[in-house]
C-alpha cells in the first residue's frame, strides 16, 4: 500500500504512533515531551481531553491555556517542550532544539473521559447530555482544524460497550452509561460529523471515520454503512480508524469463536479480524487501529489490512517503575513489596536490521544484565552500556532527572523498536515471506493466527 500523503507531510505505511500524554499526568508524561527529540520524526498521537483544557481534571497543564498564540500544534508543542526542558532535563544530557512539527501529529478525542464529564455535568439528563455532546464534538473538530493537526479521529463515545473499573464506584454515572443507547448515540455522532465536514470544505486535517461494533459482523456492516452514507452525502473520509477492539477483555465472545481462544490469539485476533473486515470496503484508504500497536499486534494487523497503530503499553511498562525501586537496583537486600522496577523492551532488531537473539517482550530493568547488548538506536546511542541506564535509574534519591532520563531512554528505545518493525514490514508483501525471513516464535505463531483469520473471514 502507498504511503499516505498529507498536507506537506507523508505518513509511511505502516506507521507506529507514539502516544504523548502530557496534560494527562505528571513525571514521566512531562519527560516524554522533554526527550521527544530521541524519537525524531516518529508520528505522535495526542489526546484532546488532555490538551484542550476544556474539561477540568487534576493533570491539566496551564501550558495549554495559551495555545491561541501559536499558528499550529507543531509550533505550540515545540515551544512547550522548550520551556519544559529548561526545568526538567537531566544535567548530563545536552539540550538540543527539536521541531515537533516534523512529526505527523494525530488527534484522538479521549471521548470516554469527555462522556463521563458531560454526563455528570448535566445531572445524568439524557437530552441535555446529547446536546452538549454534539457541541463538544464540533469544538473538537474546530480545534483540530484551527491547530492544523495532520490527522484526526472521528468523534464517538470512545468505543466502549461495557463499563467497568473506576466508573463502577460512581453509581449514578454507571447507571446513566448503562442506560445510554451506545449504537444510536454513535450513529448520531457519525451523521453529525458528516454534516459538519460537508460544510467545511477547506478542513485541514485528514479525518478518519471510526468503525465500531459488538461483533465481527457488526464491523463489516458498520464499514459498509459509512461508505453508503459517504456516497449519499457526497463526502469521502480520508480513511478509517478502528475503535474498541484493542482491549480483548471487554470484547464479545464471538470474536474468539473458531479457535481464537489461546493466549496470543486473544490478544491479537480481534483487531486483525476487524481490519480484515474493514479492508474489504476501504479500497486503498488507510486504516488506523486505535490501541492496536502492541509489538505482538503490528505484523498481524498490517497483513490483515491495517496501515497504522498506536499503543500506550510502552510508556506504561516504563511507568511501572517507582522511585522506591531505584534504591534497590544494585542492592543485595530483599526488595520491599511496594517497590516495582520499570520494564525495558527487549528483542526486535538491531540498527543494522539483524534480528536480535532474544524474543520480544518487556523485562524488569534489574533483571537485565549490565552488559546486555544495546540495539544501536538513537536512545541506546546515548549510553555506553545497559549498566549506564541502570545506574541513571538508581540515582533517583539524589537526582530525579537521572531517573526520568533512564526511563525515557527505555521508552524511546521501545518506540524506535516498534517503528523499526513497521519500516521492515513495508518491504514485505505477505505474512508467509515475512515469517520465513524473520522466524521468531512470535512470527511463527502470528502466521498461524493469520492463516486462521483468512480461512474464517476470507479475502
Ligand atoms: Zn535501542
Amino acid at each position: 500500500m502507498d504511503n499516505l500523503r498529507l498536507r506537506g507531510k507523508t505518513l509511511q505505511t505502516p506507521s507506529f504512533f507514539q502516544i504523548y500524554n502530557y496534560g494527562g499526568g505528571f513525571g514521566h508524561k512531562t519527560r516524554e515531551m522533554v526527550y521527544a527529540d530521541l524519537t525524531g520524526d516518529t508520528p505522535a498521537l495526542f489526546n484532546y481531553y488532555y490538551i484542550s483544557n476544556k474539561f477540568p481534571h487534576m493533570f491539566e497543564s496551564s501550558e495549554f491555556d495559551n495555545l491561541g498564540k501559536y499558528a499550529d500544534i507543531g509550533e505550540a508543542l515545540t515551544a512547550i517542550r522548550d520551556r519544559l526542558a529548561r526545568e526538567n532535563i537531566y544535567s548530563g544530557c545536552k539540550y538540543s532544539p527539536f521541531d515537533f512539527g516534523s512529526k505527523v501529529i494525530f488527534l484522538d478525542s479521549g471521548a470516554a473521559n469527555i462522556v463521563n464529564y458531560l454526563a455528570e455535568k448535566n445531572g445524568y439528563d439524557e437530552q441535555a447530555f446529547n446536546e452538549e455532546l454534539c457541541s463538544a464534538m464540533r469544538d473538537y473538530y474546530d480545534f483540530a482544524d484551527r491547530y492544523k493537526f495532520d490527522v484526526v479521529a472521528g468523534f464517538d463515545l470512545g468505543g466502549k460497550y461495557t463499563f467497568k473499573g473506576g466508573e463502577l464506584k460512581n453509581a449514578p454515572l454507571n447507571c446513566f452509561l448503562n442506560r445510554l443507547d451506545v449504537d444510536a448515540t454513535n450513529k448520531m455522532l457519525f451523521d453529525k460529523t458528516l454534516d459538519y465536514l460537508k460544510e467545511k470544505r477547506e478542513y485541514y486535517p485528514a479525518v478518519l471515520a471510526v468503525v465500531h461494533g459488538r461483533t465481527p459482523a457488526d464491523y463489516a456492516d458498520y464499514a459498509r454503512y459509512i461508505v453508503r452514507e459517504e456516497e449519499e452525502k457526497g463526502y469521502r473520509f480520508k480513511g478509517f480508524t478502528l475503535g474498541g477492539v484493542a482491549s480483548w477483555k471487554a470484547l464479545d465472545a464471538s470474536w474468539f469463536e473458531g479457535g481464537f481462544d489461546d493466549r496470543l490469539s486473544k490478544r491479537t485476533a480481534a483487531p486483525a479480524r476487524a481490519a480484515t473486515a474493514v479492508r474489504k470496503v476501504a479500497g486503498d484508504r488507510p486504516i488506523h487501529v486505535l490501541g492496536g500497536g502492541g509489538y505482538e499486534n503490528i505484523a498481524l494487523n498490517y497483513f490483515c489490512g491495517a496501515t497504522s497503530f498506536d499503543v500506550a503499553t510502552l510508556s506504561r511498562r516504563v511507568g511501572d517503575g517507582n522511585g522506591l525501586s531505584a534504591d534497590f537496583m544494585f542492592s543485595k537486600e530483599p526488595l520491599p513489596r511496594e517497590a516495582k522496577f520499570g520494564k525495558a523492551f527487549v528483542g526486535g532488531y538491531n540498527s543494522d536490521c539483524s534480528l536480535r537473539r532474544e524474543e520480544a517482550g518487556y523485562v524488569a530493568i534489574d533483571r537485565i544484565p549490565d552488559d546486555f547488548e544495546l540495539c544501536g538506536c538513537a536512545a541506546c546511542k546515548r549510553v555506553n552500556s545497559f549498566y549506564d541506564i541502570k545506574k541513571l535509574y538508581s540515582e533517583k534519591s539524589n537526582d530525579d532527572e537521572a531517573f526520568y532520563y533512564a526511563c525515557q531512554l527505555m521508552n524511546a528505545h521501545a518506540v524506535l523498536q516498534h517503528r523499526k518493525l513497521c519500516e521492515l514490514l513495508s518491504g514485505y508483501d505477505d505474512m508467509d515471506t515475512f515469517r520465513k525471513e524473520n522466524p521468531t516464535a512470535l512470527n511463527i505463531a502470528l502466521n498461524r493466527i493469520y492463516n486462521k483469520i483468512k480461512e474464517k473471514d476470507g479475502e
